[in-house]
């Protein structure tokens, strides 16, 4: 079970309650927790962090930060408003990780989502559409909107296929902008 004595926390408390349950369950792992504002209307979802997430203790470093953030700042959304996690909180560096591996840190990804209770999720790339219960090709979705019930859902790519592939690095900034108008319709 992730938690559910819950209602006197705060969600600074309930988010340290989640990565207590994820230490407990996966005791060998080298965690790398999501981070970022915890009041954030955006969260986004990565794959899994690298070694370089890793040795820094925080998801999407380097190249990748660096490009999210001109995205964030193009659009005209505050880097520090928003929220960024992994579905997978572990560098998976020796083997790609199963899909019953995957599946096992999904609980623990929506119960993050549920405390931070943003407006919007983007998720960045196929594993963490998946992660999020979307069976979609990312290719037919992308740049969408879908209601999830408490959330919208805006899936793009990821950043990495992006400084890869200049056609997805533009197919990226177009979902930025329209990450944007989303964010906007949703604010009044
Ligand atoms: N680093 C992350 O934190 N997430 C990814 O999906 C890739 C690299």
């Amino acid at each position: 079970m992730v938690t559910s004595l819950y209602t006197n926390m705060t969600d600074d408390q309930k988010l340290n309650q989640v990565n207590n349950s994820l230490k407990r369950k996966f005791k060998d792992r080298k965690l790398v927790f999501g981070s970022g504002f915890i009041g954030a209307k955006i969260v986004f979802v990565g794959e899994a962090p690298g070694q370089d997430e890793e040795k820094e203790g925080k998801p999407i470093t380097g190249h990748k930060e660096k490009l999210l953030n001109q995205l964030l700042k193009t659009a005209g959304i505050n880097k520090n408003k928003v929220y960024f996690t992994n579905v997978l909180k572990y560098s998976p560096t020796l083997k790609i990780p199963t899909p019953k591996e995957i599946k096992s840190y999904v609980p623990f990804l929506k119960e993050e989502i549920k405390t931070i209770n943003p407006i919007i999720v983007v998720t960045l790339g196929n594993m963490a559409l998946n992660g999020i219960g979307m069976r979609q090709p990312l290719d037919n979705v992308h740049g969408r909107t879908f209601n999830l019930g408490s959330y919208e859902l805006l899936p793009t790519f990821h950043p990495d296929h992006a400084l890869k592939d200049p056609e997805i690095k533009s197919l990226l900034e177009l979902d930025f902008v329209k990450l944007k108008k989303l964010l906007d319709s949703k604010i009044v």
